[in-house]
């Protein structure tokens, strides 16, 4: 097959937020308490990821009954119970966590309210659906559930009648189901309760179906939302196939096929996509050449072992200290290549296995995460042993800003929250630890203090590296993590996110043409200004394109700080 075979995989592909909530939430507790944690049934229909939390000692039981351990930990998934049965798990010997996705709460309140309000309920949904046996739990005892608009006509005449979707339904058959519904209700509410990440799904996968010539849709066949996306995509793509794993794919599947468009559940997490899409391109003859492969995967392992981090962050520095009129120091550069590269190895020695899909992670943060410590530690340690040679208000700036740069990811003393769980934080820290390291530290030792042009430095490099960060979490979102951080893009969702993004645009650009006059060189800002056009190329292509994958992705970003301190080194 030629090279012209092109491969799509749906951006809306990986954990909805529901399900990665719960995931996030039950792996917590598990790392944070160290003992078996249980799940009221399965956390997501999907086999390989329920046996990845297996391995982390994480079990789905049918019935709080199989529990025999006092006091143990019992999550409640995202599909929600029925609150009778939420009472009666309450008021046993157990420890209970609601994992409920907030978007599947919001419907049991609306059944709830209205059934208070003498409405019986028409589910539009899988009758034997967990989420929907928790949503009749709702209805008062006046509840219907309905796969479809044929199966309206069999209910009894109501006098009121509130109709709900699952939250994963097709919203065609909804809409069907509720135009259904006025011939046997004589007064009808009706509540499009199908969740926003659903309909984007969907929608996504109905736009490039229509254009495929095959479409493999990834995901457990126990997992009804995923059923659901099979069945749009037979009805309107040439070809359609519905696997669990990459090695269902054969040749034949691919036959004639020139455009294949790859999308999956809510419950299938993106590396799982990720492995089908390596498979797609190998039986499609897309497999790069072993020396191609070799090296790529000697990137990934520059990448991934945060050594590309460190350049950034050095380059940085030395476009800070041509800002500010300092002389470059070789030492300063080293200070902060290690600063960044300890706490990026830190943190990610952090990341959960399940997450890495690639070979460089599993071998650098997988198998050797006491190792990755370890470097993370003695990084850190000789950037501290350096910024004592740059006076005491360096030094101790240091220990504070890499010791909150540690502490990130773990849970704080005397019970409070961890950094980590506070909206941006990510990015935000990393910032602030960036502006100090590149801008302020090369300041402090060479003026004594925080002079116009070290504060403008600082602005420029805290912007610069907030972008960074909110743009890997972009790309982190897409490549679906298991363990969640909250970073701004999590927060703000996207419109909020590129428009921040763009305007922080403007703003670098408004400091780099009208402050120059603070001290900045003419030649120098102007040069960095054209760097800013990389900058702005790369938003566009995150905001328009595909978002690439997470090592293309930070390869991608970290070298604009490259590109800025050659063009900084330029200008003499
Ligand atoms: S499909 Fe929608 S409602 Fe259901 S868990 Fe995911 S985000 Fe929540």
């Amino acid at each position: 097959m030629s090279g012209r075979v092109q491969i799509t995989v749906a951006r809306s592909a990986g954990f909805c937020p529901g399900v990665k909530n719960a995931i996030d939430k039950v792996l917590e507790l598990s790392a944070q308490r160290q003992k078996t944690i249980y799940t009221l049934g399965p956390l997501i229909h999907n086999k390989q990821v329920i046996e990845t939390l297996r391995e982390k000692n994480i079990l789905a039981v049918k019935s709080a009954a199989e529990i025999k351990e006092k006091g143990a930990i019992l999550v409640i998934r995202a599909h929600g119970i029925p609150p009778e049965e939420e009472a009666r798990i309450r008021a046993l010997d157990l420890e209970v966590v609601d994992a409920t996705c907030p978007l599947v709460k919001r419907v049991q309140e609306n059944i709830r309210a209205h059934a208070a309000k003498g409405y019986a309920t028409i589910i539009v949904g899988d009758k034997d659906h967990a989420e929907v046996l928790g949503l009749m739990g709702y209805t008062a005892g006046r509840g219907y559930v309905v796969s479809g608009p044929e199966e309206v006509a069999g209910l009894p005449s109501l006098a009121k009648a509130n109709i709900v979707a699952q939250t994963t339904q097709e919203p065609e058959v909804f809409q069907a189901a509720a135009a259904a519904a006025r011939a046997v209700a004589a007064e009808l509410n009706v509540s499009d309760t199908v969740c926003n990440p659903t309909k984007q799904r969907q929608t996504e996968t109905v736009e490039f179906s229509k254009d495929a010539d095959l479409v493999i849709v990834v995901g457990g066949k126990n997992s009804a939302n995923t059923a659901r996306l099979f069945q749009i995509c037979e009805r309107l793509a040439r070809r359609a196939v519905h696997i669990e794993k990459e090695d269902e794919l054969t040749p034949e599947i691919f036959k004639g096929a020139r455009r294949i468009f790859i999308t999956a559940g809510a419950s299938t997490p993106t590396w799982m996509t990720d492995k089908v899409l390596d498979r797609a391109r190998e039986l499609t003859g897309r497999r790069e050449h072993p020396l191609a492969e070799a090296l790529t995967f000697a990137w990934k392992l520059f990448i991934t072992g945060s050594l590309y981090t460190a350049v950034a962050a050095s380059a940085l520095t030395y476009v800070c200290m041509k800002l500010q009129g300092v002389p470059v120091s070789g030492k300063l550069l080293l200070m902060a290549g290690l600063f960044a590269f300890s706490l990026h190895m830190a943190n990610r020695a952090v990341e959960k296995g399940a997450a890495a899909p690639d070979r460089a992670r599993q071998l650098l943060f997988v198998r050797y995460r006491a190792q990755s410590r370890f470097t993370a530690l003695l990084c850190g340690a000789l950037a501290i042993f350096l910024s004592a040679a740059f006076g005491w208000k360096v030094f101790l700036a240091t220990v504070f800003f890499w010791g909150v740069g540690m502490l990130y990811p773990y849970k704080l003393p005397l019970g409070l929250e961890k950094f980590g769980n506070f909206p941006a934080s990510k990015d935000l820290v990393t910032a602030l630890g960036w502006a100090f390291m590149c801008a302020y530290a090369p300041g402090l030792w060479y003026k004594g203090g925080m002079s116009d042009p070290t504060q403008l430095a600082a602005f420029f490099a805290f912007l610069l590296v907030f972008t960074r960060s909110v743009l890997f979490g972009v790309s982190h979102a897409h490549s679906d993590m298991i363990v969640g951080r909250e970073n701004f893009y999590k927060a703000a969702g996207p419109r909020l996110t590129y428009f921040t993004l763009f305007s922080i645009f403007l703003l670098l650009a408004a400091v780099l043409v009208t402050l120059k006059g603070a001290g900045w060189r003419a030649d120098l800002a102007a040069a960095l200004l054209t760097g800013m056009l990389y900058y702005l190329g790369l938003l566009l292509f995150f905001f328009l394109g595909r978002i690439p994958e997470r090592i293309t992705a930070e390869t991608l970003i970290d070298t604009q700080f490259l590109l800025l301190a050659l063009l900084a080194h330029t200008v003499n």
